[in-house]
């Protein structure tokens, strides 16, 4: 099955009132273990590569692994997806790459960390919906401004300070013409998201509603949508590791999202955290093992596992063969044809 366009799956996850996970991964063995979890649960998926990991991995490598991923797993349509691109270049070779969606996130300058006006964050969307729908490829675009830093992406802060506003996503979609929409609501990137269990004030399910109730045709984005668990902290600190107690987004709120038009959830964290925990584990019990199968076999089961049961809590487990998937050609003429929405 060749690499699916986003939107297609975004749709098919509306129609069938679910969530899809968009995981990030650097390397094979992250692929495989989101490969594994999407055949063990019959979920389409969709793999996203951050600036920093094409930068760690090398594009090329990326796009091969992904293509591997599609040949070896022909009943899974999976999507290959760019996270905060930071400028129009930076979509523009990802999708020269092979990639078949892009985030374009115009709300922060080219800098990666400073907020930008509203017209600089639409006009840049514009231009990068424009080349990409030309060729069938599905753009994320983002109004307001999460908090923390991640792979030196970020304006930090605690993701309070520029919550989306309703209307002026209804203004941003219609002049932008985007497939799906990222928005602020009191998530950040990183393992530090709350300083306790989140309630209402710190995580605004009910702005995602309003917004929802203002576009209800939107394919809403959660960034930030990791949930930290306990266990998987408490792993990582019993095996030498030092992090300090935090806390994510619950599975029951994303759930909430999920009922009220988020289509895609971006985790990466809680696969982070599952890598590490099973390596640690495995160099404190077993110190005179050299062979780096040793770890990272257990590292990519930790992170099928966690992944497993994100997939199952969004709702996407048992939907890979619903669908014949769309090629970018079809896709493009589909853009092509009439306005998008
Ligand atoms: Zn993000």
């Amino acid at each position: 099955m060749p690499l699916v366009p986003m939107r297609q799956v975004l749709d098919e996850a509306a129609r069938g009132g679910y969530g899809v996970g968009a995981f990030n991964v650097n390397n094979l063995e992250q692929i495989q273990a989101i490969m594994e979890a999407a055949r063990a649960t019959k979920s389409p998926v969709i793999i996203q590569a951050s600036r920093g990991a094409r930068k760690y991995a090398n594009d090329r490598f990326l796009y091969h692994l992904m293509l591997a991923a599609s040949e070896i797993y022909p009943e899974i349509p999976v999507v290959m997806h760019l996270d905060h691109g930071n400028s129009f270049e930076t979509c523009k070779s990802a999708i020269e790459m092979g990639f078949t969606s892009v985030m374009i996130d115009g709300s922060l300058m080219e800098d990666g960390k400073t907020p930008s006006t509203f017209e600089y964050n639409a006009d840049l969307t514009r231009r990068v919906v424009e080349y990409a729908h030309a060729r069938g490829v599905t753009v994320e675009g983002e109004i307001g401004v999460l908090g923390g830093i991640e792979d030196g992406h970020g304006a930090g802060g605690s993701g309070l300070e520029h919550l989306t506003d309703p209307e002026q996503a209804a203004q941003f979609v219609e002049k932008t013409g985007v497939d799906a929409l990222a928005i602020a609501i009191g998530t950040s990137h990183g393992a530090y998201k709350f300083t306790r269990k989140p309630d209402g004030a710190v995580l605004r399910m009910d702005r995602l509603i309003e917004i929802h109730r203002r576009l209800p045709k939107v394919h809403l984005v959660m960034h930030g949508s990791s949930s930290v668990p306990k266990d998987l902290q408490d792993i990582i600190n019993a095996y030498g590791g030092k992090l300090k107690p935090t806390w994510g987004v619950p599975v029951e709120e994303i759930q909430l999202g999920i009922k009220n038009g988020v289509r895609k959830v971006n985790v990466d964290t809680d696969s982070r955290l599952a890598i590490t925990g099973a390596i640690r584990k495995v160099f404190a019990e077993s110190p005179e093992k050299f062979d780096p199968r040793d770890y990272l076999k257990p590292a990519r089961e930790a992170m099928q596992k966690v992944v497993e049961a994100r997939m199952t809590a969004f709702g996407q487990a048992g939907h890979a063969g619903d669908y014949q998937p769309m090629t970018l050609a079809q896709m493009a003429e589909q853009y092509s044809g009439a306005l998008v929405r």
